[in-house]
Protein backbone atom coordinates (compact mmCIF):
# COMPACT_ATOMS: atom_id res chain seq x y z
CA UNK A 1 0.00 0.00 0.00
CA UNK A 2 1.21 3.10 -0.83
CA UNK A 3 0.24 6.90 0.43
CA UNK A 4 0.23 10.51 -0.67
CA UNK A 5 0.17 13.19 1.38
CA UNK A 6 -0.30 16.96 -0.12
CA UNK A 7 0.43 15.78 -3.44
CA UNK A 8 3.57 14.03 -2.49
CA UNK A 9 4.32 10.22 -3.01
CA UNK A 10 5.35 8.42 0.12
CA UNK A 11 7.63 5.72 1.39
CA UNK A 12 6.24 3.11 3.86
CA UNK A 13 8.80 4.23 6.21
CA UNK A 14 7.53 8.22 5.98
CA UNK A 15 3.94 7.02 6.53
CA UNK A 16 4.74 5.07 9.35
CA UNK A 17 6.70 7.69 10.73
CA UNK A 18 3.80 10.43 10.01
CA UNK A 19 1.12 8.05 10.96
CA UNK A 20 2.80 7.82 14.54
CA UNK A 21 2.95 11.44 15.02
CA UNK A 22 -0.74 11.28 14.98
CA UNK A 23 -0.57 8.16 18.27
CA UNK A 24 -0.32 8.09 21.93
CA UNK A 25 0.61 5.01 23.39
CA UNK A 26 -1.35 3.70 26.75
CA UNK A 27 1.42 2.16 28.70
CA UNK A 28 -0.94 0.25 30.65
CA UNK A 29 -3.34 -1.88 28.06
CA UNK A 30 -0.70 -1.04 25.09
CA UNK A 31 -3.66 0.63 22.96
CA UNK A 32 -2.59 3.20 20.10
CA UNK A 33 -4.49 6.01 20.98
CA UNK A 34 -5.00 7.83 17.72
CA UNK A 35 -5.70 11.89 17.67
CA UNK A 36 -7.49 11.73 14.28
CA UNK A 37 -10.80 13.31 14.08
CA UNK A 38 -13.84 10.54 14.12
CA UNK A 39 -15.78 9.61 11.90
CA UNK A 40 -19.23 9.11 12.72
CA UNK A 41 -19.52 6.21 14.03
CA UNK A 42 -16.34 7.36 16.61
CA UNK A 43 -13.16 5.94 14.09
CA UNK A 44 -10.13 8.40 14.42
CA UNK A 45 -9.38 9.30 10.62
CA UNK A 46 -5.91 9.51 9.15
CA UNK A 47 -5.17 12.34 6.54
CA UNK A 48 -3.60 10.97 3.24
CA UNK A 49 -4.02 12.57 -0.59
CA UNK A 50 -4.68 15.82 -1.23
CA UNK A 51 -7.83 16.44 1.47
CA UNK A 52 -8.98 12.65 2.19
CA UNK A 53 -8.67 10.91 5.31
CA UNK A 54 -8.78 7.12 6.21
CA UNK A 55 -9.75 5.30 9.62
CA UNK A 56 -6.32 5.29 11.12
CA UNK A 57 -7.49 1.87 12.12
CA UNK A 58 -7.30 0.43 8.65
CA UNK A 59 -4.42 2.22 7.71
CA UNK A 60 -2.52 1.26 10.66
CA UNK A 61 -3.17 -2.40 9.32
CA UNK A 62 -2.14 -1.78 5.88
CA UNK A 63 1.39 -0.26 7.20
CA UNK A 64 2.39 -2.25 9.42
CA UNK A 65 0.38 -5.52 8.59
CA UNK A 66 -0.11 -6.24 5.28
CA UNK A 67 -2.76 -6.19 2.77
CA UNK A 68 -6.53 -5.74 4.10
CA UNK A 69 -8.36 -6.94 0.78
CA UNK A 70 -11.79 -6.86 1.31
CA UNK A 71 -12.10 -7.46 5.03
CA UNK A 72 -12.83 -5.71 7.84
CA UNK A 73 -10.05 -4.71 10.46
CA UNK A 74 -12.00 -5.70 13.77
CA UNK A 75 -10.12 -4.39 17.64
CA UNK A 76 -9.45 -7.39 19.80
CA UNK A 77 -8.92 -4.63 22.60
CA UNK A 78 -12.94 -3.37 21.61
CA UNK A 79 -10.92 0.06 22.11
CA UNK A 80 -12.01 1.85 18.25
CA UNK A 81 -9.70 4.62 19.19
CA UNK A 82 -6.79 2.10 18.70
CA UNK A 83 -4.69 1.87 16.25
CA UNK A 84 -2.17 -0.75 17.25
CA UNK A 85 -1.50 -3.33 14.58
CA UNK A 86 -1.17 -5.96 17.37
CA UNK A 87 -4.55 -5.24 18.47
CA UNK A 88 -5.94 -5.10 14.83
CA UNK A 89 -7.14 -9.11 13.26
CA UNK A 90 -8.73 -9.02 9.72
CA UNK A 91 -12.44 -10.74 9.81
CA UNK A 92 -15.27 -10.78 7.68
CA UNK A 93 -18.73 -9.03 8.35
CA UNK A 94 -20.17 -12.26 9.43
CA UNK A 95 -17.11 -12.38 12.39
CA UNK A 96 -18.17 -9.03 13.44
CA UNK A 97 -22.36 -10.65 13.91
CA UNK A 98 -21.06 -13.55 15.47
CA UNK A 99 -18.68 -11.24 18.11
CA UNK A 100 -20.70 -9.39 18.66
CA UNK A 101 -23.15 -12.11 19.77
CA UNK A 102 -20.48 -13.77 21.94
CA UNK A 103 -19.32 -10.39 23.67
CA UNK A 104 -23.78 -10.11 24.09
CA UNK A 105 -24.11 -6.25 23.53
CA UNK A 106 -27.53 -5.01 23.75
CA UNK A 107 -29.74 -1.83 23.46
CA UNK A 108 -29.68 0.24 26.71
CA UNK A 109 -33.05 2.07 25.47
CA UNK A 110 -36.06 1.24 24.53
CA UNK A 111 -37.47 0.25 20.99
CA UNK A 112 -39.55 2.71 19.38
CA UNK A 113 -42.91 1.86 17.76
CA UNK A 114 -41.53 2.53 14.20
CA UNK A 115 -38.54 0.40 14.91
CA UNK A 116 -41.54 -2.25 16.50
CA UNK A 117 -43.27 -2.18 12.65
CA UNK A 118 -39.82 -2.63 10.85
CA UNK A 119 -38.63 -5.71 12.83
CA UNK A 120 -42.81 -7.38 12.29
CA UNK A 121 -42.34 -6.55 8.46
CA UNK A 122 -38.61 -8.16 8.04
CA UNK A 123 -39.55 -11.39 9.60
CA UNK A 124 -42.71 -11.61 7.52
CA UNK A 125 -40.09 -11.26 4.33
CA UNK A 126 -39.15 -14.93 5.57
CA UNK A 127 -35.04 -13.92 5.06
CA UNK A 128 -34.49 -13.39 8.27
CA UNK A 129 -34.46 -15.30 11.48
CA UNK A 130 -35.50 -13.68 15.05
CA UNK A 131 -31.76 -13.82 16.03
CA UNK A 132 -30.02 -11.71 13.10
CA UNK A 133 -32.84 -9.45 13.47
CA UNK A 134 -32.12 -9.46 17.06
CA UNK A 135 -28.66 -8.45 16.76
CA UNK A 136 -29.31 -6.07 14.13
CA UNK A 137 -32.13 -3.92 16.67
CA UNK A 138 -29.46 -4.74 19.57
CA UNK A 139 -32.12 -7.36 21.56
CA UNK A 140 -32.24 -10.67 22.80
CA UNK A 141 -34.24 -12.86 20.38
CA UNK A 142 -36.47 -13.33 23.22
CA UNK A 143 -37.72 -9.72 23.24
CA UNK A 144 -38.06 -10.01 19.12
CA UNK A 145 -40.12 -13.29 19.72
CA UNK A 146 -42.58 -11.05 22.39
CA UNK A 147 -43.16 -8.53 19.59
CA UNK A 148 -43.16 -11.05 16.70
CA UNK A 149 -45.90 -13.15 18.22
CA UNK A 150 -47.65 -9.71 19.54
CA UNK A 151 -47.41 -9.78 23.26
CA UNK A 152 -46.18 -6.16 23.14
CA UNK A 153 -49.63 -4.51 23.69
CA UNK A 154 -49.28 -3.31 27.77
CA UNK A 155 -46.90 -0.92 29.13
CA UNK A 156 -44.99 1.83 26.82
CA UNK A 157 -45.69 0.06 23.42
CA UNK A 158 -49.31 0.14 24.14
CA UNK A 159 -49.46 3.84 24.66
CA UNK A 160 -47.54 4.47 21.55
CA UNK A 161 -50.42 2.69 19.62
CA UNK A 162 -53.22 4.30 22.07
CA UNK A 163 -51.71 7.91 20.81
CA UNK A 164 -51.24 7.95 17.45
CA UNK A 165 -50.44 11.67 17.16
CA UNK A 166 -47.25 11.58 19.26
CA UNK A 167 -45.92 8.51 16.95
CA UNK A 168 -46.72 10.22 13.88
CA UNK A 169 -44.67 13.05 15.82
CA UNK A 170 -42.00 10.62 16.30
CA UNK A 171 -42.05 8.87 12.59
CA UNK A 172 -42.03 12.81 11.58
CA UNK A 173 -38.56 12.85 13.78
CA UNK A 174 -37.14 9.62 12.84
CA UNK A 175 -37.93 10.05 8.68
CA UNK A 176 -37.85 7.45 6.21
CA UNK A 177 -38.36 3.97 6.58
CA UNK A 178 -35.34 2.08 6.82
CA UNK A 179 -33.10 0.83 3.80
CA UNK A 180 -31.38 -2.51 3.26
CA UNK A 181 -28.38 0.37 3.71
CA UNK A 182 -29.71 1.33 7.14
CA UNK A 183 -29.60 -2.16 8.32
CA UNK A 184 -25.90 -2.91 7.24
CA UNK A 185 -25.11 0.30 9.38
CA UNK A 186 -27.32 -0.71 12.02
CA UNK A 187 -25.20 -3.92 12.10
CA UNK A 188 -21.70 -2.56 11.68
CA UNK A 189 -22.54 0.04 14.58
CA UNK A 190 -24.01 -2.90 16.92
CA UNK A 191 -20.96 -4.18 16.83
CA UNK A 192 -18.53 -1.32 16.88
CA UNK A 193 -20.50 -0.14 19.97
ZN1 LIG B 1 -5.87 -1.49 21.50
Amino acid sequence: MQYSFRGKTETLEETRRRFMTWVVIDTKTGCWYHRGSPDGKGYPRFPVGQAQTRPAHIVSYELFNGPVGFNNVLHDCDNIKCSCPQHLKLGSQGDNIREAALKGRMRKSRLQLCEIEEIKRLYRTGMFTQKFIGKMFRCGPDHINRIINGSMMSGPYAREKREPAANEARKQRLGQPLTSKDHQEMLEKNWET
